[in-house]
């Protein structure tokens, strides 16, 4: 074996940050706030208050591997973490700001987050939970203005001064970390390192993944919360594209005249949002100037077909995108190829709502009960992929450990199925999970609850397409025998543990749920058999 002459030069995220502190200083990030208005700075300026952040947490304590949360909405502050708080050797969790406040202190509590940097518009939400976590400081920013009594993110980035040394950063330090909604079991946490958010920024930029330079205007509809906003903040300062960071107003109209106002390029989120738009878009009410060809990566659940059609028709693209948290999360993106485009205008509609070709260097595998199947584009199974920003454990969860092959593979809990040439077709879900505008809802948990209500005997809850939300919770109960019970009722009881967004939409009172020869409730056929279920206007 002959060594290489190449430099061991560890991949960290400084090196994003100063080349974009050079190279692209003077490249606007600009944050739309609370009231509306347009806030303007520069990679130049996000650089340099992401050192002094660095510095502030050293100087107050933070040790390399110390978890610093972030609740927090998309704007240059939250991009400032995303530099700041890994340049400091720590590691920037982001806390998901539409879970249960329960759920939030339980996360928090177990990456026993030191400290929490938080938009004064998320107090209330913070108040919910704050004492059941021993966050050391929490350090507010002034997002909407408002007066606060908390220590203020300003005076914090004060409060060290250029001579505190940072520590040399290893590429395989962990620097961010997310939580993933378990089918069982509580959240599992996932440690993205310096090098798999390096390379996966890397993968994120390429012509066929997002296609992302210096020419864009990226606005990540996708939370910062949500698997890091995709990536899109460490891909666009690699590449020097300009940032439109929304904000809290995230309806059609407000994402709409952003849009327009900035001459956005490439935009990110999920199918919800991108429904709402197309419902504005096709009234014709008013004619927004929208870059022609603007890019649309959708992703977190299926694209429809109808969207990808629909938004020909405006001439913007759709580019339907599979990914997980666990996979940092791109895992694979249809970009449309030349050969599948020759196929005509029926196979490009179908290619383009698929999860499309595994991004490079990351593998992908299905597999059945007979083991690996091919890629006959027909044969199903689990979809599993490897590779460097694919997660190969979560943390401490050593329970969690089925989730993995001996292999080395990760399962991703998708049933899919590839063609000869790669195109991943994602079929269902082996998750007992509901995915209602991108944000995850137990069933098991709502049904453990509805069968806590002593009129109901047993009940299941599945997953139902819907319109605007792409699925929603059906609630199928079966009754005792002779008690009266309404769906108003169930609803009422539910609304004591969950959040009014997590409640089923419907309720439908069946005689048995089926099951299996093992006596496991057989969702599946439920799933068929209410396939096809019209939501009440309840559900609206
Ligand atoms: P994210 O925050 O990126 O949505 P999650 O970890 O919350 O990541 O969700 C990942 C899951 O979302 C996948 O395992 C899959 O079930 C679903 N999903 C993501 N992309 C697609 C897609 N293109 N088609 C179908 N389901 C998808």
């Amino acid at each position: 074996m002959l060594q290489s002459t190449m430099m061991d030069q560890p991949l960290t995220l400084d090196l994003l940050l100063q080349r974009a502190a050079t190279v692209f200083r003077d490249v606007d990030v600009t944050t739309r706030l609370p009231d509306k208005s347009l806030h303007h700075t520069n990679y130049g300026e996000v650089a340099r208050r992401a050192g002094r952040l660095a510095r502030a947490l050293v100087a107050a304590g933070i040790q390399p591997g110390d978890r610093v949360a972030t609740l927090m909405w998309n704007h240059y502050a939250h991009l400032e973490c995303y530099f700041g708080i890994p340049a400091a050797g720590a590691v920037l969790h982001t806390l998901n700001l539409r879970l249960q406040p329960a759920d939030i202190a339980y996360i928090a509590h177990h990456a026993e987050d030191r400290f929490l940097i938080v938009d004064d518009v998320l107090l209330p939400l913070l108040a919910q939970f704050r004492d059941e976590v021993n966050f050391e400081r929490v350090i507010v920013f002034r997002f909407g203005g408002a007066a606060h009594e908390d220590e203020d993110y300003e005076a914090f980035l004060d409060s060290a001064g250029d001579a505190v040394a940072l520590p040399a950063i290893g590429e395989d330090w962990a620097c961010g970390m997310c939580y993933t909604s378990g089918t069982t079991g509580r959240p599992k946490g996932v440690l993205y390192g310096q090098k798999s958010s390096v390379l996966h920024a890397m993968g994120a930029c390429l012509p066929d993944a997002v296609n992302l330079s210096s020419r864009d205007i990226i606005v990540p509809v996708v939370p910062m919360f949500h698997a890091m906003a995709w990536g899109m903040p460490y891909a666009a300062a690699m590449v020097g594209a300009r940032q439109v960071m929304p904000g809290p107003h995230l309806d059609a109209v407000s994402l709409l005249d952003l849009y327009e106002q900035t001459g956005t390029t490439v935009t990110a989120g999920v199918p919800t949002i991108w429904m709402g738009i197309l419902q504005e878009l096709e009234k014709r009410e008013r004619a927004w100037r929208l870059t022609p060809g603007m890019r649309m990566i959708v992703g977190g659940s299926a694209t429809p077909v109808s969207m990808v059609k629909a938004y020909e028709r405006f001439d913007l693209q759709v580019i339907a995108a599979w990914g997980m948290t666990e996979t940092s999360p791109l895992g694979s993106l249809a970009q449309l190829r030349p050969e599948v485009a020759a196929r005509g205008e029926d196979a490009r509609h179908w290619y383009r709502a698929q999860a499309g070709v595994s991004v490079p260097l990351v593998d992908v595998r299905i597999v059945n009960d007979q083991g690996e199947v091919a890629w006959d584009g027909e044969s199903t199974g689990e979809l599993q992929c490897r590779g460097p920003w694919v997660t190969g454990s979560y943390y401490l969860r050593p329970d969690a450990a089925d989730a993995f092959t001996p292999d080395g593979w990760f399962r991703t809990g998708d049933v899919a199925s590839i063609t000869p040439e790669g195109t991943i077709h994602i079929a269902d879900r082996t998750k007992d999970l509901i995915k209602s505008g991108g944000e995850w809802i137990s069933s098991v948990e709502l049904e453990n609850e509805i069968m806590a209500h002593p009129a109901v005997a047993e009940a299941a809850v599945i997953a139902v397409a819907h319109p605007k939300w792409m699925e929603r919770p059906l609630a199928c109960v079966v009754k005792k025998p002779g008690v009266e019970l309404g769906a108003d009722e169930l609803r009422e009881h539910l609304l004591g543990s969950f959040e009014k967004w997590c409640l089923p939409n419907d309720f439908v009172f069946i005689d048995e749920i089926p099951r299996t020869s093992t006596g496991k409730f057989m969702k599946l056929k439920l799933r068929e058999q209410f396939a096809d279920w019209q939501w009440s206007e309840l559900s609206a």
